[in-house]
């Protein structure tokens, strides 16, 4: 995961701290080789564009200029600007709502919802202490059912039964009820998705959310995304309110444009990071390491 892109930066970082004077001339001819790994890295457009001049107007200003070390200021100004757009702080999951509280999964097939519902679960009944129930509304695929059964038992989680010839409003309003019969802490709906974008699976998941009125919305995307990731984080934020990231796959050699660019497109916080296929291999997001880890 972002080796390129860290291997670029780091050598940007090298030269610009190795010159003996911060001018204009160096601070453009370093702009030039970071806005280069940025889009080597898939990062979208318009977010390297803004991330750019972003990092222009502080590395002219007088907080540069005025430092007795202005090649570090600069490489601090590119450190600072890329936590930023990854989030700043470290954000929790919202569970401030009468119990159950909801939270709805949504993304495209494969992005790693049904695993990343496992992760959860078992984050919230682990480290939250919670009593968490799951219940799949992926009418489409009864092995998808099956599988979020196998890993809400691996997680410890009560598995609410679905199948194919239910609707899906149908299956979230009978797990809701459910959960409030039993005093279940939190229930978390896992969805279908689609391997594209559509409008049915948009309306369909829209029907969900106002049939169930969750707390968290989560939008799972799979960090192996290229250029792609923009256009599915716009069409799923449009279609819904989000609340909240989880960017899964980080523990792939992917590129990094889908970590880079999610957070700007859809003005949500990153809330959780998945880094393998196990339920362990799940990560609260903290926007200042993973970006310590890309300027290496
Ligand atoms: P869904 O279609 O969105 O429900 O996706 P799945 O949960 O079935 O995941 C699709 C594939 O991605 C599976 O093979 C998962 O094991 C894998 N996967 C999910 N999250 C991660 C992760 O964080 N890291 C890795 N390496 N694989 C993951």
């Amino acid at each position: 995961m972002f080796e390129n892109l860290s291997d670029r930066l780091t050598r940007v970082v090298k030269t610009i701290t190795g010159e003996a004077r911060i001018t204009e001339a160096n601070t453009q001819e370093m702009l030039r080789e970071v806005r280069l790994a940025l889009l080597e890295a898939d990062v979208a457009l318009p977010v390297v564009k803004d991330f750019i001049s972003q990092v222009k107007e502080r590395a002219l200003g007088e907080e540069v200029l005025n430092s007795l070390t202005p090649g570090q200021a600069l490489v601090g100004i590119v450190n600072e600007q890329l936590t930023k757009l990854m989030g700043e702080k470290t954000e929790d999951i919202n569970l401030a709502a009468q119990p159950p509280v909801v939270i709805l999964m949504a993304g495209l097939q494969g992005a790693g919802k049904t695993t990343t519902t496992g992760k959860l679960a078992k984050y919230l009944k682990d480290t939250l202490k919670k009593k968490v129930m799951t219940v799949s509304a992926d009418v489409y695929r009864p092995a998808a059912i099956e599988q979020l059964k196998t890993v809400s038992g691996q997680a410890g989680a009560e598995f609410f039964p679905s199948n194919i010839d239910q609707k899906p409003v149908d299956i979230a309003l009978a797990a809701l009820n459910h959960a409030k019969r039993q005093f279940f802490d939190v229930l978390i709906v896992d969805t279908a998705g689609r391997l594209g974008i559509d409008e049915a699976m948009m309306n369909e998941i829209k029907a969900l959310h106002a049939a169930v009125n969750p707390t968290e919305t989560l939008f799972v995307i799979d960090a192996m995304l290229g250029q792609d990731a923009a256009n599915t984080a716009k069409a799923f934020n449009d279609a819904l309110p989000l609340t909240g990231v989880v960017l899964t796959k980080m523990d792939g050699d992917s590129r990094g444009g889908a970590a880079l660019s999610v957070r700007q497109i859809t003005g949500k916080p990153i809330k959780f990071m998945g880094v393998g296929e196990k339920l362990s291999g799940f990560e609260r997001f903290h926007p200042e390491r993973v970006a310590g880890r890309i300027l290496g």
